[in-house]
C-alpha cells in the first residue's frame, strides 16, 4: 500500500489554498477531488466580494479568518498580479428600521476590528452613486472583488511547482484510522476502488464535509457537524451600461444571508444576489419566478431598475451548520485528536466568508498540523 504524509480532501478555494500554504514547508502532499478538476462547486458559484469582516461574531473564526484573510489575499494578489479591485461597499437603509439595522452592523464590525468605516447621509450616497436612492448608510473601504478562478488557478500551479499531487476524478470513500496512519479509500468514476495510508487528514470537502467527518467515525449529529443546504441564486443585469455602478451595494444583512445586493464583477458586469432558501438536496436550477423578488428587493435603493432588465444567472449552495431558524454558528475548523483521530482536521460549515478567508485558514491548519 503507498503512502503520503498529508491528504487534503476536496480542491475548492480552502483546500487549494491549504496545499499552496502547507507545500512551502511539507513535502508528500496529496490532493482528492472527486470533479475532474478543482473549484467546481460552492468556490465557483459565489459573489467573489472579498468581505471586511462586518457581520460576524467577534472574536469568532469567521470574524478572525476574514479579517487576516482578507489582508493576506490582498497582499498575495497584488504581490502576484491576481485579478481584483478594491471596490469598496456601501451598506444602505431606506428606513428608519433599517437605519437601526445597519448602525448594528456598523458597531459589530468595528468590534470585529474593521478600520476606516464611516457614515454617509443620502447625500453623501448620493454623491458617490448617483443612481442609488437611500436615506442613511456607511461606506467599507476593506471591501472589494476577486477573481476567484485566477485565484485558484495561481494556488494549484504553486501547490504543484512545490510537489503537491492533485489526483482528480478521485473521490473519498472511506477513512480509517489504524493506530498509526489513516487508510483512506478512494473511488474512481468506473467504480475502481485502491487504498493508501496517510498520517494526517484535513477535511475541506465542502458541502460534503459533514459526511468525510461521518466517514471518520465522528457521530456529526452529536457534535453538530450535519450541514444544512442553502441556495442563494443570482439575476444579472443584462444591460450594465444602463448603469454607472462602482461600488458594492448591500442592503441591511438578515439572519441568514446578507441580502441581495449588486456586485460590479471584474468583467463590467452587474450582478444581483443571492437570495437564500434552504433546500433538501442540492440543485442548480434558479427559479425565474424568482425574478420579481430581486427586482423590489433591489428597486427599493436603485430607483431606475426595471423589470427587464433582470436575465437569471448561476446558483450555489451555501454549506450551513445553521438552522433555518438559527442564529449565528461559526465555522468548525477541528483537530480532532480529542475524539481519537490525531492528525485529522475538519473544515466544516465554511460557507461565507470562506473565500476571503482562505489564507487564514490554511495558516490555522498549518499550525494545528505543527502541534500535533
Ligand atoms: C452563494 C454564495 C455566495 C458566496 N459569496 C462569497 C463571497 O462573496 N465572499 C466570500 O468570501 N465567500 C463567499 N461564499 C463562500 C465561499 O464561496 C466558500 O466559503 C468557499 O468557496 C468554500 O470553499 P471550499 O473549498 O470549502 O468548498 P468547495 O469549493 O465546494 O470545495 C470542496 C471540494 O471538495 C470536493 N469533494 C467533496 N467531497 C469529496 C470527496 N468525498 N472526495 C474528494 N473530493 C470531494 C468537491 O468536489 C469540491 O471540489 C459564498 C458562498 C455561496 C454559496
Amino acid at each position: 500500500m503507498q503512502e503520503t504524509k498529508i491528504t487534503i480532501i476536496g480542491a475548492g478555494v480552502v483546500g487549494l489554498s491549504i496545499a499552496y500554504v502547507l507545500s512551502k514547508f511539507h513535502q508528500d502532499i496529496v490532493v482528492l477531488e472527486k470533479n475532474d478538476s478543482f473549484g467546481q462547486e460552492i468556490s465557483s458559484r459565489n459573489s467573489e466580494v472579498i468581505h471586511a469582516g462586518l457581520y460576524y461574531l467577534p472574536d469568532s473564526f469567521k470574524a478572525q479568518t476574514c479579517i487576516r484573510g482578507k489582508y493576506l489575499l490582498y497582499e498575495l494578489c497584488s504581490k502576484y498580479n491576481i485579478l481584483y479591485k478594491k471596490t469598496t461597499k456601501l451598506v444602505v437603509a431606506c428606513n428608519d428600521e433599517e437605519i437601526k439595522k445597519i448602525e448594528k452592523i456598523y458597531y459589530n464590525g468595528q468590534k470585529c476590528g474593521v478600520k476606516n468605516l464611516k457614515f454617509l447621509d443620502s447625500g453623501d450616497i448620493e454623491e458617490l452613486e448617483p443612481q442609488i436612492s437611500a436615506k442613511f448608510g456607511f461606506i467599507s473601504p476593506d471591501s472589494g472583488i476577486i477573481d476567484s478562478h485566477s485565484l485558484m488557478n495561481f494556488f494549484y500551479t504553486k501547490a504543484k511547482d512545490n510537489g503537491v499531487t492533485f489526483s482528480f476524478c478521485t473521490e473519498a470513500a472511506a477513512l480509517a484510522w489504524r493506530g498509526s496512519h489513516y487508510k483512506i479509500t478512494v473511488k474512481e468514476p468506473k467504480g475502481d476502488t485502491f487504498s493508501f495510508q496517510s498520517q494526517a487528514v484535513i477535511n475541506a470537502a465542502g458541502l460534503n464535509s459533514d459526511k468525510v467527518a461521518q466517514m471518520a467515525g465522528i457521530d456529526i449529529d452529536k457534535y453538530f457537524y450535519r450541514l444544512n443546504y442553502c441556495k442563494g441564486q443570482y439575476f444579472r443585469i443584462g444591460n450594465p451600461k444602463k448603469f454607472s455602478i462602482s461600488h458594492l451595494v448591500y442592503p441591511c444583512a438578515t439572519q441568514i444571508s446578507l441580502g441581495i445586493h449588486i456586485t460590479p464583477d471584474l468583467g463590467g458586469g452587474l450582478r444581483l444576489g443571492p437570495d437564500a432558501k434552504y433546500i433538501s438536496e442540492i440543485n442548480y436550477q434558479i427559479d425565474e419566478a424568482d425574478q420579481g423578488c430581486f427586482y423590489e428587493s433591489v428597486k427599493r435603493f436603485l430607483p431606475s431598475l426595471e423589470a427587464e432588465d433582470l436575465v437569471p444567472d448561476t446558483v450555489g449552495v451555501r454549506p450551513k451548520l445553521q438552522k433555518e431558524d438559527e442564529i449565528f454558528k461559526d465555522f468548525i475548523i477541528q483537530h480532532e485528536s480529542d475524539k481519537g483521530l490525531p492528525g485529522f482536521v475538519n473544515l466544516i460549515g465554511i460557507e461565507s466568508p470562506g473565500l476571503t478567508a482562505c489564507l487564514a485558514i490554511a495558516e490555522i491548519v498549518k499550525k494545528v498540523l505543527k502541534n500535533a
